[in-house]
Order: structure tokens, then sequence, then C-alpha cells
């Protein structure tokens, strides 16, 4: 039986991924709660990492090396860079970046470190499911770049200069360590957010506002994500 593992960064994002299992097991492990679950045949992973590329970083890891998860899907919500991109939007990550790597005084590019590479792809098999499920659900869905830092970005010029310097069209805080810890050890990822604000001055409020209905928005699609992976 493979294993899908489902994360999110907040208690807010994964809550409404717990409410569609009957049930499901609780274990704590490296400082944090893991939920195992059966689903449609397949075994289940669940857990928020908490914020950040450092936890998300062990979460993924632990997710993939300790509980044994074959495929990876993240849940949660983003910062808009592309202003097309409004609150409840769903962006589908092409490919994932660290906006707040910064070795340039080398020589280097933002977000590269020797050996390592400014993006990392995403897996294109669930990304094109992903199209599918957008169509049965009746709902679109944006494909573009999301950036990754440990900054909420709350004003206009970092957003503008992270969208430039990566053609970025969302930021958020967890998903380009993810793709690292992905990447590394082989295991086929997909990063789902939807938008709680636009990264702006008014983002902290807009985030307080949308956060909750913007993870539901995020959870259910990534369910329907897991329904056609497992029927694959
Ligand atoms: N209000 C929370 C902190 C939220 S940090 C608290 O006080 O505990 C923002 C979270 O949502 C991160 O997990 C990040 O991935 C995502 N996010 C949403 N909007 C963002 C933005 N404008 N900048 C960075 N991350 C953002």
């Amino acid at each position: 039986m493979s294993k899908i593992a489902i994360m999110g960064a907040m208690p807010e994002e994964i809550a409404p991924i717990l409410e569609k299992l009957e049930s499901y097991t609780t274990v704590e492990y490296a400082g944090n709660r893991y939920y195992e679950a059966k689903y449609k045949g397949v075994e289940l992973v669940i857990a928020y990492s908490k914020i950040g590329k450092v936890f998300s970083t062990l979460t993924a890891t632990t997710m993939i090396e300790h509980f044994g998860a074959k495929k990876l899907l993240f849940s949660g919500v983003a910062g808009a860079i592309n202003p097309s991109l409004r609150v409840g939007d769903l962006i589908v990550a092409t490919k994932l970046s660290q906006h707040d790597l910064d070795i340039t005084v080398f020589g280097h590019p933002y977000g590269f470190v020797p050996e390592g590479s400014v993006f990392i792809a995403a897996d294109n098999e669930m990304i094109s499911m992903s199209k599918e499920v957008a169509k049965e659900m009746g709902k679109t869905i944006q494909e573009g770049i999301i950036a990754t830092g440990d900054q909420f970005v709350a004003n206009e010029e970092r957003k503008n200069w992270i969208g430039k310097e990566f053609n970025a069209d969302a930021l958020e805080m967890e998903g380009g360590s993810v793709a690292v810890v992905c990447n590394a050890l082989n295991i086929p990822f997909f990063i789902l957010r939807a938008i709680s604000d636009a990264a702006d001055m008014d983002a902290s409020f807009s985030f307080d506002k949308f956060l909750e209905t913007s993870a539901i928005e995020s959870a259910e699609f990534v369910m329907k994500m897991v329904d056609k992976v497992i029927a694959d």
C-alpha cells in the first residue's frame, strides 16, 4: 500500500483535511504531531509543520524518511504577486525558489547555492492531473512560480522585487524548502496555495480575515487531487 503525505504549515491548513477523514491515529514524533489514516485503500500521513523553511524541511523529511511517504501534496495559503491572483484563487506551483537565499556577493544569483539550483520543479504528472481536477470541479486554477522565504511579506517594494527577480506569481514560507527535500529524496510533490492576501501593506489584515476560507479552498482541491492520485 503506498503512502501519501499531505502537509500544511498551520493548523488551519490541515483541519479541513482531517475533517474529511472518518478516523485517524495520532503519532508524536520529532516535536510534532502526525496523523495517520487509511483512505480509499491507501495510507495517508498528515501534518502541519509550523511556519517557515526550517520546520517545513523537518516535517517533509520526517514524512518521507520516518513515515515512508512516496508522494507529497502541500495545501496552504499564500500572498499574491501576480495581480491576476485574487483572494481565494488557487495557484499550482510549477517550480519554486528561495527568495531570501543570498550569497550574491560571491557572484551567484539570488536563490542559489553551489550544487543547488535557483528553481526546483514540481511533479509534472500531478500538475497535469490538477488541470483535470479543476475541470471536474468547475474551478479555475492558475499555474505559476512560487517564491519562498522566512518572512511574511507585507511590503509592496519587497513583493515587486521578488516578482521581478524570480518571475514569481505568489510567495509564501514553506514551498521552496519542501521542494528541496522532495527533490533530494526523489519524491514527487505537488504544491497548492489559495491566496490569502496581496503581500502589501494590508497583508496581515487580509491574511487574518481570509486564512480560514482560503485554507478550505486549498484543502478541498488537494483532497480531490489525492483522490485522483489514488485512482491513477
Ligand atoms: N498569523 C500567523 C502567522 C502567519 S505567517 C501567526 O501569527 O501565527 C504566514 C503563513 O501563510 C505562512 O505559512 C506562509 O506560507 C503563508 N503566507 C500567506 N501570505 C503570506 C505573505 N504575504 N508572506 C509570506 N507568507 C505568507
